[in-house]
């Protein structure tokens, strides 16, 4: 009886034979019959009463062309009280004459929106004629707005041989269900996918395509989420699901975000909690869900926001879990997706939550040109990067306030030892006059102000520029706030957090239940004397190196149980994971394996609630990149801390185990080898109560010795060897291999590697001494001593920059003449153009500098830089951590001047400003002298420095200076 059923938007149609009797009547069309055109209606021939709907093509030979129909309509608001519901159409049809069949067709009709129209239709072609047969179809009727009326069109072409003639007669709508997917007894998710269990359910293949349902309203982050489900299931199947908003309930589907089916299990991302994520099968469908940002944008997804994405997290779960997916590294080449003839599921009934609300790198985009910016970040989602607190993350602020004040309130600003006031902004950021009340007024202003205009925002920073030591205001209100008896961690602590507290309380009163922001870091990382205030979130910036160090654990217990007991309402973390490849020396040389991280996760867990991982700014050669530097160096562990952070209960191994065979297939055994061997390398080291040394001994002669990186590199070299002709496992064990030559290349450089025996300087002394203008032409520099062919400060690392320095002195000053020159093709050098003339921070610009040491790690530092720019210092410990440039040599004279690809410089510095407690003899320093050097390429800086004396590491390691001996 039925030849055909067809579906176009999937309505599901049922004819005849449903036993089940409609629930409520919504319209019977019997009494409207009697009105119809007398050529539309039968008297004689009718189901009970008269008159019947007659759809008649005339008389044969005399057939029209066109069909004839009648529709049903419904209108208006009775129309659209029908959203959401299942209808019944039904009707007792007879064929009279002819052979041409009967269709139906179901349509809804809305203003104007062409999507408004649904349809669908069927034929009816019965085996007999003359008899009266019950026909019946149903429908779900979508949840569209703006419907104008919902009509069910009964319509025959005439097959133009014969006369054709259909009666229909008794013809109803009745509602059959009030919601059409949930059963009439609702299950809770748990009883519907154990009782569903028991029958596998084939989500896609071997012809098998289950549709992927989002809302009718569906968000970007739903939509999203269903083609990352339809991409990777093709990619696993082959089988191209469609993305469909029919939520009937038909067939094998997997629902995705907010639908009518989630809803009616009461699953609904904007009622859920941020991030927590359920995947869960109930009958033959499949939920997919989570709470997430109802809001959120395509390019919000594909971004670093912090923002809530659970429907899309909760997809990743899905796929796998079910489809075995995985994304080891960004791009293709990184994403494992098993090839599969069937993706089928028994019980699934998975929930979570992550681990930390915050998960965020940086320097996260790789510099690699092989991954695009967009495959990084959508590689970063696929593995759950990203947070649900928006960015409680506390970073240097004030930057706009010199333009703001810095005319009009210079007091707002840091008095510097020079007398002047720092209203203007540098590399290092802005210094302000913290204990200044107008600067605590502004800043609530600012504050308030910020959070009126972004009231979804829930934090806001205020911090001091960087290196604060050396900025912070010399005005006698912040002198007394100071507390120099504390050490080099807290000397400011007290300072910058009682202005954090002030600010705090004030914006309390105004917009409560917001976050002020700061990080407890460098001079003002330890915590203050007083208590904080409970809407204060904290940055914990804590620079561990290595962190697998048992003092480092120990220490770094002791700061985060500090800072828990602060009264802070939360704490967060500035991970600094490559903090160990920063160094030279020790460029290129991995730090950080992925049981460590498990570990190292565990020390905080619960109480640090979210970190930002900053991987590597610079590259294994040192250049600066401000990018992912040597991406391949991390890539295991950030998708090992992702997995961690997400739920911090994973099993490390089992990550592991998963990961070589997944990844390398035949090369697993030599890659999983080589990550084994350095990590227990890297872990393993003396026990020792103090910080760990990590420096080029440390790193290539102890930890990575030549011998051990020679078999490391071996077996990349076997894992790229097995793989030959085998992708894409090949590929990946060649860029594996590639992705760490910079660290054989860099041991390379190390190996049988000595200090110099220290060299002696014997300066003249003259009576007409030539004058500090910059340009050393004086006849009696001749006579001077001088030293020239600067090595690298390794000297291992090229360097193509020459300095020549010579020396004098007379009674009074010791004189420096300096000709500074650099390869005519490096056309761009990084200046000290901002810089303030006096006490900058010179080493991080073009320049050279001079180190006198006594006997002992007392040392006087100057730092000459174009154009005439001079920083003075005075240290006492042997590490750089006194605020030391706050001594001064006012009487010393320093000039340059440019010359072609180059400059030279004159320094008179008065021998009785170089005092020391233990001198090294009369008339006798250890010395040493240095060249930083900067040139640009493209966008990077890359640090080139050299030395006279190479110290295998810090500049003021003064047992590897040398001698001066004034004559
Ligand atoms: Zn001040």
């Amino acid at each position: 009886m039925l030849t055909s059923l067809k579906k176009t938007l999937g309505i599901g149609i049922c004819l005849l034979g449903i036993g089940a009797a409609a629930d409520t009547e919504i319209r019977n069309f019997k009494s409207e019959l009697s009105r119809l055109p007398e050529g539309k209606k039968s008297e004689d021939v009718f189901y009970k009463t008269a008159p019947a709907l007659k759809l008649d093509s005339g008389e044969a030979g005399k057939q029209k062309s066109n069909n004839v129909a009648h529709g049903f309509y419904i209108f208006g608001e009775q129309a659209r009280a029908l959203r959401g519901k299942k209808i019944r159409f039904e009707a007792q049809i007879q064929r009279r004459e002819g052979k041409a069949p009967l269709r139906g067709s179901f349509r809804i009709s809305g203003n104007g929106n062409k999507n408004m129209t649904s349809k669908n239709a069927f034929l009816l072609s019965p085996a007999e004629n003359k008899k009266w047969e019950k026909v019946s179809a149903d429908f779900a009727i979508p949840e569209l707005d703006g419907i104008e009326n919902i009509n069910f069109l009964l319509s025959m072409y005439p097959r133009g041989v014969e006369e054709d003639c259909w009666l229909v007669d008794d013809p109803v709508i009745s509602m059959i269900e009030d919601n059409p997917v949930a059963e009439k007894w609702q299950k809770n998710i748990g009883i519907a996918a154990f009782d569903s269990a028991g029958t596998p359910l084939v989500l896609a293949g071997n012809g098998v395509k289950a549709k992927v349902v989002v809302g009718l309203k569906a968000n970007a982050v739903a939509r999203f989420a269903a083609k990352e489900i339809v991409d990777h299931i093709q990619a696993a199947t082959g089988e191209v699901l469609e993305i469909t908003t029919d939520d009937t309930g038909n067939g094998p589907a997997i629902h995705v975000g907010n639908t009518k089916l989630t809803r009616s299990y009461g699953i609904d991302p904007e009622q859920m909690a941020p991030e927590n994520w359920v995947i869960a099968r109930v009958g033959s469908a499949v939920m997919i869900s989570g709470g997430e940002k109802p809001d959120a944008a395509e390019s919000e997804i594909l971004s670093r926001a912090n923002i809530p994405l659970g429907t899309l997290s909760a997809a990743y779960e899905f796929l796998e879990r079910v489809a075995g997916v995985r994304w080891y590294w960004p791009g293709k080449l990184g994403t494992v997706v098993p090839r599969q003839k069937t993706i089928r599921i028994g019980h699934l009934y998975e929930t979570g939550t992550p681990s930390y609300n915050t998960r965020m790198f940086f320097y996260d985009t790789s510099s690699d040109p092989s991954i695009s910016n967009r495959e990084m970040r959508l590689w970063f989602r696929r593995i759950r990067s990203g947070g649900s607190v928006g960015d409680p993350i506390a970073n240097h602020t004030f930057m706009d306030w010199p333009e703001r004040f810095g005319k009009n309130h210079p007091e707002y600003f840091a008095l510097l030892s020079d007398g002047s006031r720092k209203n203007y902004r540098n590399a290092h950021g802005v210094h302000l006059c913290l204990s200044h009340p107008g600067v605590v007024a502004q800043a609530v202003r600012d504050a308030v102000a910020w959070f009126k205009a972004n009231p979804s925002a829930k934090f806001y920073a205020i911090m001091p520029g960087d290196s604060n030591n050396l900025y912070y205001c010399r005005c006698e209100r912040c002198q007394k706030s100071a507390s120099p008896e504390k050490d080099s961690s807290g000397v400011h602590s007290n300072a910058v957090w009682s202005f954090v507290n002030q600010v705090a309380a004030e914006v309390a009163k105004e917009v409560p239940g917001k976050r002020i922001k700061c990080a407890s870091y460098a001079d003002y990382q330890a915590r203050p004397d007083f208590p904080i205030l409970s809407n204060v979130a904290v940055t914990l910036c804590y620079p561990t190196t290595p962190h697998s160090r048992i003092y480092n654990r120990k220490h770094y217990l002791r700061h985060v149980k500090e800072w828990h007991s602060s009264g802070a309402a939360e704490l967060y973390l500035w991970d600094y994971w490559d903090k160990p490849r920063y160094s030279r020396g020790v460029y290129g040389a991995p730090s950080f394996f992925p049981r460590e991280i498990k570990e190292w996760l565990t020390l905080d867990g619960g109480v640090i609630k979210g970190r930002v991982i900053e991987l590597s700014g610079i590259d294994s050669n040192g250049k600066k990149v401000d990018a992912w530097g040597d991406w391949l160096y991390d890539v295991q562990n950030v998708y090992v801390v992702n997995r961690l952070m997400w739920n911090r209960n994973e099993d490390v191994e089992k990550i592991l185990n998963e990961f070589y065979p997944a990844f390398y297939g035949p090369a697993a055994e030599p890659v999983r080898q080589f990550y084994t061997e350095m990590e227990r390398a890297w872990s393993c080291s003396p026990a020792s109560d103090k910080p760990a040394e990590w420096d080029w001994e440390a790193c290539w002669k102890k930890t990575y010795p030549p011998e051990f990186v020679d078999k490391m590199m071996g077996l990349l070299r076997s894992a790229v060897a097995v793989s030959q002709g085998k992708e894409p496992y090949h590929s990946r064990a060649l860029k594996t291999l590639e992705g760490f030559l910079p660290f054989e290349a860099n041991s390379r450089m190390f190996r049988g590697q000595k200090a110099p025996a220290p060299q002696t300087i014997r300066v003249p002394s003259v009576s007409a001494p030539p004058v500090a203008d910059g340009n050393p032409d004086e006849e009696v520099w001749k006579k001077a001593a001088r030293i020239a062919d600067f090595v690298d400060s390794y000297n291992s690392y090229e360097q193509k920059a020459r300095t020549e320095m010579r020396f004098l002195h007379d009674k009074n000053n010791l004189y420096v003449s300096v000709k500074a020159e650099w390869p005519p093709e490096r056309k761009e050098i990084l200046f000290a153009d901002n810089a303030h003339p006096r006490d900058a921070l010179l080493w991080n610009y073009e320049g050279v500098e001079l180190f006198f040491a006594g006997g002992d790690s007392e040392r006087y530092q100057f730092i000459l830089s174009p154009d005439s720019k001079m920083a003075d210092f005075h240290w006492l410990e042997k590490d750089p951590k006194t605020p030391g440039i706050q001594w001064n040599s006012p009487q010393t004279r320093a000039a340059t001047k440019r010359i072609a690809n180059g400059w030279t410089g004159e320094i008179a510095i008065p021998l009785a400003d170089l005092k020391f407690k233990n001198p090294a003899g009369n008339g006798t320093f250890r010395v040493n002298f240095f060249r930083n050097h900067y040139p640009k390429e493209g966008n990077q800086v890359r640090w080139e420095q050299s030395c006279w004396m190479p110290t295998f590491g810090s500049f003021h390691d003064v047992g590897k200076y040398g001698i001066m001996h004034l004559e």
